[in-house]
């Protein structure tokens, strides 16, 4: 499978790794749109949103709450910060491997464009 996340986890390409654990990776964004930018993404390939079930539950709060507290600890958590999944092409997504955006550092626009 030619997935870019899945070579990032397996470590086959370079990424500016902030965090990891036996079931996720976060890490810059390699062409960020804020002063952070970071990626929280499983360590198991999952093509989109759409392919979650309940049994995911526990993993989809993991990721969350991972994002939440990197922005704490990034210092952004009192000036603020989004979280954003995309999901399809009219949602943005680009990887088919699903994955948690965290911006922060500057105003978010909203509504998004
Ligand atoms: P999407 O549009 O799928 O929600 O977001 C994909 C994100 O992955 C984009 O913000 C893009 O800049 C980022 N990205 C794509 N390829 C790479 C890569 O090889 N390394 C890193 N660090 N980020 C990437
Ligand atoms: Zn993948």
């Amino acid at each position: 499978m030619d997935c870019i996340f899945c070579k990032i986890v397996d470590q086959q390409i370079p990424a500016d790794i902030v965090l990891e654990d036996d079931q996720l990776i976060a890490f810059r964004d390699i062409n960020p749109q804020a002063p952070t930018h970071l990626l929280i993404v499983p360590r198991r390939h999952i093509a989109t949103l759409n392919d979650l079930d309940s049994d995911d539950s526990a993993l989809i709060s993991h990721l969350c709450l991972t994002a939440i507290r990197l922005a704490g600890e990034l210092g952004i958590a009192d000036s603020g910060y989004r979280l954003v999944w995309n999901c399809n092409a009219q949602g943005g997504q680009d990887v088919f491997h699903i994955h948690l955006h965290l911006f922060g550092g500057r105003n978010m626009h909203w509504p998004p464009g």
